[in-house]
């Protein structure tokens, strides 16, 4: 006999443990499918480990600068499998949690392969369930290249599985997780090279947190290698490409982008659309063109970031199931965070997007060193800059680059999302002495 559902999710990730857990909270019946580990890539080869890896980075940073406030550290002594290990049990710790979060709330968890059969059945391990809803939330898998020797390189998530620091290391691509790869490797100690294909780092990034952070890379002795088209890795991880021969990497690490695990789950079975990268197309309600069948996170190819992907799926079920008729994730006004070293915040239209789209904008912008580096013979810059338009100044952008700047974007996300001015920024009383300060004196 079938089981029936109120709702089923295809992917235990972000997106689809929210779908199913705030189901759960208004008293659904729910199953979540997954074929490898609870958590999805956040918490297994994502957000997670890559934070614990950043805050190793920022730990072997302030080791170094310590002489610059009087203390003279010497040699210390760095392991990278205790780092490791460290990381793994740690995320052991939040996937065991997740077994019994998830009896708790009483959502079946099935390990398996989910498919769909038709618009109210999916098949997984040979059996058959049925629900009233169908959640798609099988995210993103990294891009490999259809190269010669494209299996010599690993991916991200073979950068969780290093059991040792690579010594000489190339990141391809200029994405957020390439330079955040790139940050984290370099200062840890290994020689990093980021190759892009186009001519920066961070296509879509304001210009100036882009030439901030380019030029900070280079003063950290990353070498980056613009407008280079790679047609083969050999075995002795030499690149080769239309700049000649990069010789000589232990590692070289594909972060290229990612696409869609859209493949074999029975899309073409029912009909349900997707673009031509394979990833799920939806209305603003996360619908799909099959009624009954919805798509959240990565899969859907829109920011593709953990709190999107949870902000979907929850507000998915408030309005399945809680009469929430309107409710959906706006997509404007994200606020986001590259973890590289400075971290980069940003939020809203970047100045090229708002020249684009709006005639009348005025820039406040400011560059300093700020006081955490004063005493520091490695100094690195801060750059903050609000974008506003219209008579009444509306922020529509806000971008900062610079020690602090991942915990600084938060709350002026809020304000922007409620549709602040610059006068009501300069109306704020500022926090001293403190980096954030400054974009509330900016003139
Ligand atoms: C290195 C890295 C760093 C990142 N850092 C950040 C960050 O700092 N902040 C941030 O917000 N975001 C970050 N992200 C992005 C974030 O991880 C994703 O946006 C988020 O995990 C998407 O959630 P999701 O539910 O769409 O997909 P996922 O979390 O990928 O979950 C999908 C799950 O579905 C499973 N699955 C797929 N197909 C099937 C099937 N047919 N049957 C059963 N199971 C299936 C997969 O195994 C996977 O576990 C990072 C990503 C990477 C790779």
């Amino acid at each position: 006999m079938k089981t029936h559902y109120d709702m089923i999710a295809i992917g235990a990730g972000s997106g689809g443990l929210s779908a199913v857990e705030r189901a759960s909270e208004y008293g659904k019946k729910c199953a979540i499918i997954e074929m490898k580990t609870i958590g999805g890539t956040c918490v297994n080869v994502g957000c997670v480990p890559k934070k614990v890896m950043w805050y190793a980075a920022n730990t072997a940073a302030t080791i170094n600068n310590a002489s610059g406030f009087g203390f003279e550290v010497g040699s210390v002594d760095f392991s990278w499998i205790k780092l490791k290990q460290g990381r793994d049990n740690y995320i052991r710790g939040i996937t065991t949690w997740y077994d019994g979060h998830l009896k708790s709330l009483g959502i079946d968890y099935i390990k398996g392969f989910g498919q769909l059969i038709d618009n109210n059945t999916v098949s997984v391990n040979g059996q058959q369930i049925t629900a009233d809803h169908i959640v798609l939330s099988p995210g993103s898998t990294p891009f490999v290249p259809n190269i010669e020797g494209g299996e010599f390189g690993i991916t991200s998530n073979g950068f969780f599985e290093l059991t040792d620091l690579p010594k000489k290391v190339a990141i391809v691509g200029g994405g957020f997780i390439a330079v955040e790869l790139a940050g984290m490797l370099n200062s840890l100690g290994s020689d990093v090279t980021l190759i892009i294909r186009s001519n920066n780092l961070l296509n879509g990034f304001d210009a100036m947190v882009v030439d901030t952070l380019t030029k900070e890379y280079q003063k950290q002795g990353i070498a980056i290698v613009p407008n280079t088209d790679i047609s083969k890795l050999d075995s002795n991880g030499n690149i080769h490409c239309n700049n000649g021969i990069l010789e000589g990497f232990d590692e070289v690490i594909w972060a290229m982008g990612r696409s869609p695990m859209t493949n074999d789950i029975g899309l073409e079975t029912i009909g349900l659309t997707t673009d031509s990268k394979g990833f799920i197309q939806t209305d603003k309600y996360q619908q799909t063109n099959i009624k009954g069948i919805y798509a959240i996170g990565d899969a859907t190819g829109r920011a593709a970031l953990t709190p999107v992907a949870i902000a979907a799926g929850r507000r998915l079920s408030d309005r399945l199931f809680n009469g929430m008729s309107d409710r959906h994730l706006n997509y404007d006004n994200i606020p986001s965070v590259v973890f590289s070293h400075p971290p980069i915040g940003t939020v809203g239209l970047s100045e090229k997007e708002a020249r684009a789209k709006f005639k009348d904008i005025k820039i406040y912008q400011s560059s300093f060193t700020p006081m955490a580096d004063a005493l520091l013979e490695h100094q690195m810059q801060t750059a903050l800059k609000l974008i506003c338009a219209g008579d009444d100044e509306k922020v529509i952008g806000c971008h900062i680059i610079g020690e602090g700047a991942d915990e600084m974007l938060q709350g002026f996300a809020v304000a922007i999302k409620m549709g602040a001015t610059k006068s009501q920024l300069d109306d704020t009383v500022a926090i001293h002495p403190t980096s954030s300060e400054e974009l509330v004196t900016l003139r």
